[in-house]
């Protein structure tokens, strides 16, 4: 359809200048496109790690079976009407939109009884999308071709789909870093240990060394969420461990004697 309509070229030109009241205008006409759809979906920080596949439901336009259409012969498929008129300065040509295809230059002769005046259904279609790893919270992915179709033969409108990432039970996103809390108890502070994280791409090992301030941060390199990388492959950003002390609020005689005990001695004297 593109080539036949490309035969146009000029006839079809998508703009033309109009002659009004107010001087010249130019009036953009998109006779043969069909409207964009835009759809939000929501998607989970694994989601945008993996890049998972998604089916969505979209409702879309589409040209009726049966639908047919001729040019206009009021203005011979141009859309526009040219009048030459006499004034006191001359002749003068003013261009005006075609009334009777409102610029279209096609005319619609069958339309089927379930369609609209311009020949299109309305239908529920599955669309079958891949997230676009590390796409961002309102990133936006287009699907040439996938809006709604256009009448006339024309070309279709886009499917533009808006992400929405959904916030994290346990990450808080930053860019492509990865922020999390992760409690320790106090002898784990001062002896050290060796603890179990989740991580998007499921659990590792950390060693927290002895002697681990509470609000020491943790850098896992590459832990984080994926770079968009366009054919170069992927690079991770990071993912940041915020270690908290873990205070127990009931504690029994035994403990609280030691803890008595041990709380003079200037080791546990803070040091700012
Ligand atoms: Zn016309």
């Amino acid at each position: 359809m593109d080539d036949i309509f490309s035969n146009f070229g000029d006839i079809f030109s998508d703009e033309f200048e109009s002659f009004t009241e107010f001087g010249f205008k130019k009036k953009k006409v998109n006779r043969f496109k069909g409207s964009n759809l835009k759809i939000k979906i929501k998607v989970s920080l694994e989601d945008i790690y993996y890049g998972r596949n998604k089916t969505i439901k979209i409702k879309r336009m589409k040209v009726a079976p049966g639908v047919n259409f001729k040019t206009c012969v009021n203005c011979n498929g141009t859309g526009v009407v040219t009048n030459i008129t006499n004034t006191f300065l001359g002749k003068m040509q003013t261009t005006i939109q075609c009334s009777f295809c409102k610029g279209i230059g096609r005319i619609i002769t069958n339309v089927p009884y379930n369609a609209n005046k311009q020949g299109l259904i309305s239908v529920i279609e599955l669309v079958q999308i891949t997230i676009p790893k590390g796409v961002n919270d309102n990133g936006i992915f287009k699907i040439p071709g996938k809006g709604n179709e256009a009448p006339f033969g024309g070309k279709n409108g886009d499917l533009i789909i808006v992400f929405k990432e959904i916030p994290h039970k346990l990450f808080k996103r930053e860019g492509n870093d990865l922020h999390t809390k992760l409690y320790i108890s106090i002898p784990e502070a001062i002896l050290g240990s060796r603890k179990k994280i989740k991580t998007l791409s499921g659990f590792i090992k950390v060693n927290i060394p002895k002697g681990t301030q509470s609000g020491k941060k943790l850098l896992l390199k590459g832990k984080g969420l994926p770079y968009n990388g366009y054919g170069y492959g992927y690079s991770y950003g990071n993912l940041i461990i915020h270690i908290y002390l873990w205070t127990p609020i009931k504690i029994n005689k035994e403990q609280k004697i030691y803890f008595e005990k041990i709380k003079k001695n200037k080791n546990f004297v803070p040091k700012n």
